[in-house]
């Protein structure tokens, strides 16, 4: 299945940005676009990808993930921003003294350590929250072409005109499960290391046990995920497009997890 040109993961393109070079990703779908993380300086890089932007995604609160949605808001006014619920606080304020543009979410992603899954048009990403980073922190599962078949068979809303205040919930949905996706880890992990929480808002607490989580996670079982044996090995081959440098793959960060639970202790 995996040679079928159907059955991918979307494309992306990413660039990094500001002295934190920081990645911002612009997934690029069938129905258009999704933008991860448009740290500062990056609104100009975007705007001249987008054709039809369908969503900012924002993993996590940090001024260097997310300064420029302001910029971008006001170009893009009808293109909802995600960011999940307990970060929401580091987008309506300049809480880090920055010059960062507030901006309020379109919609606050619950954080309840688990999954929240959404769709617009019919393409579908999901937010599962890693908190410790930041309290909000959060990866973004963005599933692939072979989801198109299911979803053309279930009631989908666009969140086309959802931008507002009120968007929460009207777009949420149950993501059709599959193996090609890609994460966007944001500051959770990375390629060969794990984000800092010895930040303001951070907790080593929280980071320990997202960590263990994640170490823990059986995929394949906790997403739903029906696949035939040749096909769950693949599935640790999903890769990880982190907010710093470069990509991973998802069973080695997972094996990676115990080394910085040591140095934790
Ligand atoms: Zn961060």
């Amino acid at each position: 299945m995996s040679n079928n040109s159907n059955n991918k993961p979307y494309p992306h393109i990413c660039k990094a940005f500001g002295v934190y070079e920081t990645n911002c990703y612009i997934v690029q779908t069938p129905r258009g676009e999704l933008v991860i993380d448009p740290g500062i300086g990056s609104s100009e890089w975007v705007l001249a990808n987008v054709k039809n932007p369908l969503a900012i995604l924002i993993t996590h609160g940090h001024f260097d993930h997310i300064f420029d949605t302001a910029k971008l808001h006001e170009n893009l006014k009808s293109t909802p921003i995600y960011c999940p619920s307990e970060d929401a606080f580091m987008m309506k304020s300049d809480c880090f003294d920055t010059g960062l543009t507030p901006c309020a979410p379109s919609v606050e992603v619950p954080c309840k350590k688990g999954r929240e899954d959404f769709s617009i048009d019919g393409i579908c990403f999901s937010y599962l929250h890693f908190p410790g980073h930041t309290p909000g922190c959060s990866i973004v599962f963005v599933w692939g072409d072979s989801t198109q078949n299911e979803l053309s068979n279930q009631a989908q809303k666009s969140t086309q005109n959802n931008s507002q205040n009120n968007a929460q919930n009207q777009n949420h949905t149950t993501c059709p499960k599959s193996k090609n996706a890609r994460i966007y880890s944001g500051d959770f992990v990375f390629h060969r290391s794990i984000g800092r929480y010895d930040f303001p808002y951070s907790s080593q607490s929280d980071m320990a046990d997202s960590l263990r989580r994640f170490r823990d996670l059986d995929f394949a079982l906790d997403l739903g995920l029906t696949l035939d044996e040749s096909e769950l090995e693949e599935v640790g081959q999903i890769e990880i497009f982190p907010g710093h440098g470069e990509s991973s793959i998802l069973a080695y960060e997972q094996r990676n997890v115990n080394l910085w639970l040591e140095r934790m202790d």
